[in-house]
Formats: C-alpha cells, structure tokens, sequence
C-alpha cells in the first residue's frame, strides 16, 4: 500500500529514527504533543490492532525501550502511552503506531496529553540531538 509509515520504515521518506530492533522502529513525531514525543511501528504493514492479525505484540519490546530511553535522555518526569485504532477513535495513518510521549513537571495531567502550549521552533532538531547525544 502507499503508507507514509512503511515508506518511514523503508527509508524512502526521511525520519528521525531513535531506535530500531528486528520488528520494530521508532521515531520522532513531526507534529510534537511534547518534547520528544515519538511514535513506535511495527516493520511490516499492519492498518491497526484490531484488524488483520495483533501487532502490538511486535512493538511492545521497543515500546518500553523507547519510553525509558526518553525518560533517560531528555530526564522526562514520566510518560504516556496512547494508541488509536479506527477512524473513530481518530486514527490518521493506519499503520499501527503507538504514541510514546514524555511529560515535564511544568505540563502535567492528561488533559494537556494532546492539547500542549507551542513547541519552539527547532525544537525537533535540538530534541534530536540530545537524545542521540546521549547514546
Ligand atoms: P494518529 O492520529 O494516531 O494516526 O497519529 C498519526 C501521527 O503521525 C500524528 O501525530 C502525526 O503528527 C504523525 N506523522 C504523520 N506524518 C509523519 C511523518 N512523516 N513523520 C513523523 N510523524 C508523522
Ligand atoms: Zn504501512
């Protein structure tokens, strides 16, 4: 299919890749929520969780490496998980993702998960750097 996450995954479309393992890969989210805020896919294409066969199973290891990975690097004070399944709970690119987000003192609660104050710009670059920086 022409899916902007397999072409990701492939490398024909440019992403900020943090972490990879043999079915996995995980990169920053171009429309940030938070410092950091990554997405975590499965390699092959699988539209979401609830059709075709489960694919959370393949990117839970990467899940919970990525989340302790931001936590480390950008010394997040904690983390949300949020996936989507189904246009009706708003998913936009259905290639299963799984949204991991870091979360800072000064932002806290959930009802700011997906309604944040504005990133500065540069903001993805620096937030790149530092955490390859750490690795
Ligand atoms: P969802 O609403 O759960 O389907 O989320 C889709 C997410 O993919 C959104 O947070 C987008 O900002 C993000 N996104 C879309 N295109 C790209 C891209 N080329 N690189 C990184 N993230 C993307
Ligand atoms: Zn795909």
């Amino acid at each position: 299919p022409n899916c902007i996450f397999c072409k990701i995954v492939s490398g024909e479309l440019p992403s900020r890749r943090i972490y990879e393992d043999e079915r996995a890969v995980a990169f920053l989210d171009i429309a940030a929520w938070h410092r950091g805020h990554s997405l975590v896919v499965p390699k092959r294409h699988v539209p979401d969780i609830i059709t075709g066969s489960g694919s959370l199973s393949e990117i839970a290891a990467a899940v919970d490496a990525v989340a302790r990975l931001l936590k480390h690097r950008l010394a997040a004070d904690g983390i949300n998980l949020l996936l989507s399944a189904g246009d009706a709970a708003g998913q936009e690119v259905f290639h299963t993702h799984m949204h991991v987000v870091p979360r800072y003192a000064d932002e806290p609660g959930l009802r700011r998960l997906i309604n944040p104050g504005a990133a500065p710009d540069g903001e993805l670059e620096s937030v790149y750097r530092q955490i390859q920086a750490g690795a």
